[in-house]
């Protein structure tokens, strides 16, 4: 890959594609940072600043945070100096008013966009998302469908008893979330193919499989 042009990596997934996971491992590959919103917003929303009471109500219930609040937040992380070679996108944005916005900011600095959809059919995604859970001890990610511990109650990686599901995970406020993705985030994809900028992996595989798809397509194109 070319490392001289700066670029601007977008990934675009509904909740438990994995584009998380995805968007590290390219992270680490390509030596540019991962941008996660979610995680942004996660922080904002544990401390005490002036948003982080609205922030929680909405992301408690799958909501989309208002776009002033990311507009702010994704600004001001662009213009650390770690973004100057590129960076990877994960979760923003989800709306059309977003991907506007997000044009206007990289029309002043000068990256190559490149956007990547993680495509997962819905049962698959709710199985993912509702059976996530993680070691409280060191953070390892298991799943009661698809990958539990070897011993049920024991995190293989560090051997702590103590797990957690995420409180935004149960069922209702997964499929509130897909909603959302399916209203506010189908758009997004339509318009980035009509520009000839979309790559689309199918996400319905083992994440090194996935990984494997995803660098091929980048080093065509980058
Ligand atoms: P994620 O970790 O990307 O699944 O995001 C978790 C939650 O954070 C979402 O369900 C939204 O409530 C909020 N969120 C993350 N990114 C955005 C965004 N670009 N616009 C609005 N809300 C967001």
């Amino acid at each position: 890959m070319d490392s001289s042009v700066p670029v601007a990596i977008v990934m675009i997934g509904p909740p438990g594609s994995g584009k998380g996971t995805q968007s590290s491992k390219l992270s680490a590959f390509l030596g540019i940072p991962k941008i996660s919103t979610g995680d942004i917003l996660r922080q904002v929303a544990s401390g005490s600043s002036r948003n982080s009471e609205e922030i929680r109500a909405i992301m408690e219930t799958g909501g989309l945070v208002p776009d002033s609040i990311l507009a702010d937040l994704v600004t001001s992380r662009l213009s650390e100096p770690d973004c100057k070679k590129g960076f990877i996108l994960d979760g923003y944005p989800r709306n059309i008013d977003q991907v506007i916005f997000l044009e206007s900011l990289l029309q002043v600095k000068n990256y190559k966009l490149l956007v990547v959809e993680i495509a997962v059919p819905e049962d698959v995604l709710l199985k993912r998302v509702t059976g996530r859970f993680s070691c409280r001890g060191c953070g390892a990610i298991y799943n009661k469908y698809f990958l539990r511990p070897r011993n049920e109650k024991i995190c293989d990686q560090c051997g702590s008893a103590d797990f957690a599901y995420r409180s935004d995970d149960n069922e209702l406020v997964v499929r509130e979330r897909l909603r959302e993705y399916t209203l506010q985030t189908l758009p997004v994809l339509d318009y980035y193919k009509a520009k000839h900028l979309l790559v689309s992996v199918d996400g319905n595989r083992s994440l090194d499989e996935v990984y494997d798809e995803l660098t091929c397509h980048l080093s065509k194109v980058l």
